[in-house]
């Protein structure tokens, strides 16, 4: 089969286009034909050898994916060949043109959604959901702030926000990224270059303050955040690439909070209820992965670029 393999960490052009034996897939594995295989912003600080998690070399990067079941292990029962499926997370992984993974990695995929889209659902929609509700805890009738909502997650966010009756308020820095934010859902859109932009959210709430931001670039936003909060407020750190000052008093006043998790970390009960919620979203139409932009396998690089360049519009995936 064709794949992308990293035989050593470091930049983009660490993204070998090759070809390898394909995986056979072993007692309780799915061997899954990868139609379209989504691109993260955390395969790219994988592959530098900057993240948390380093896999040993060589390997195939991609946790998302969107295809058809090839041939089944012994003990798996919820899957045939032919099978419709996206996969959040496999053994062998997603950037190529089959991965095995483990049965329970491997999930049912409607028919009103494409392999493409599929490939957008499990870091962005699990992201969006785990944010909102399990760590953000947000309620119908709460206002969230997307901060950063044209990109993957965002968008999920907003979707997801919108129909459960939340006051939804996204940001975008580009004219493309904001009509995408209001088209997806969002009641307000404001501009995260514009100076003056954090008055115009707070003016929206009409001086109430938010419930709940999810926060896509903490290093540079979450200072600021915590003037935003209305009383009994919460942060949810999504993303951050840096370091960041904030007045603790900011939060005292408000008996804020300001939470975190990364995708990794959540419990497998979690991981079932995210699932179950995303299936149901997806199968009713409120849930609309957005693919801004389909490349080659061969691309990953161009991929891997783009996805970390301003200017987001829903998510990048590749096709093997
Ligand atoms: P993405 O598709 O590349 O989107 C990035 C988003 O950040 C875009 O909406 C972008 O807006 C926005 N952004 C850029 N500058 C900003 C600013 N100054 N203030 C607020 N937002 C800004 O990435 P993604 O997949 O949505 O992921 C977003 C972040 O969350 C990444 O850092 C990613 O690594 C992280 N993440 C974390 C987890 C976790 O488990 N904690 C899971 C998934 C993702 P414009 O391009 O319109 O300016």
């Amino acid at each position: 089969m064709k794949a992308i393999v990293v035989h050593e960490f470091g930049g983009p052009e660490v993204l070998h286009f090759e070809e390898i034996a394909t995986p056979a897939p072993s007692a309780g594995q799915v061997l899954v034909r990868i139609n379209a295989a989504g691109v993260n912003p955390y395969d790219t600080y994988m592959r530098a050898g900057t993240y948390a998690i380093k896999p040993t070399l060589p390997y195939i990067p991609g946790s998302d994916g969107g295809g058809v079941v090839e041939s089944a292990g012994k003990g798996v029962e919820k899957f045939v060949p032919g099978d419709r499926v996206y996969v959040g997370r496999t053994i062998s992984g997603a950037y190529a043109q089959f991965a095995v993974a483990l049965e329970s990695q491997v999930h049912p995929l409607p028919t009103n959604v494409s392999f493409a889209q599929a490939a957008g659902v499990w870091v962005p929609y699990g992201t969006a959901y785990h944010g909102l509700r399990q760590c953000g805890g947000a309620r119908p009738g709460d206002t969230v702030l997307i901060h950063g909502a044209s990109g993957g997650v965002g968008i999920a966010a907003v979707q997801i926000a919108r129909a459960s009756g939340l006051t939804v308020i996204g940001t975008a820095g580009t004219e493309k990224g904001r009509e995408l934010v209001l088209r997806e859902g969002a009641h307000h859109v404001f501009d995260h270059t514009r100076p003056g932009y954090l008055e115009q959210i707070m003016d929206a709430t009409s001086g109430k303050g938010i419930t709940v931001i999810l926060e896509m670039l903490a290093n540079v936003n979450l200072g600021h955040d915590l003037k935003l909060l209305a009383l009994n407020g919460r942060v949810v750190v999504i993303g951050s690439r840096g370091d960041v000052t904030i007045s603790p008093r900011d939060l005292m006043t408000r008996r804020g909070s300001i939470r975190a998790f990364t995708l990794w970390a959540i419990t497998e009960a979690e991981e079932k209820e995210i699932h179950a919620a995303v299936f149901a979203g997806l199968e009713n139409g409120t849930l609309r992965p957005i693919v801004g932009k389909q490349l080659p396998l061969a691309e990953a690089a161009r991929a891997h670029k783009e996805i970390l360049e301003p200017g987001a519009f829903g998510k990048i995936v590749l096709l093997p």
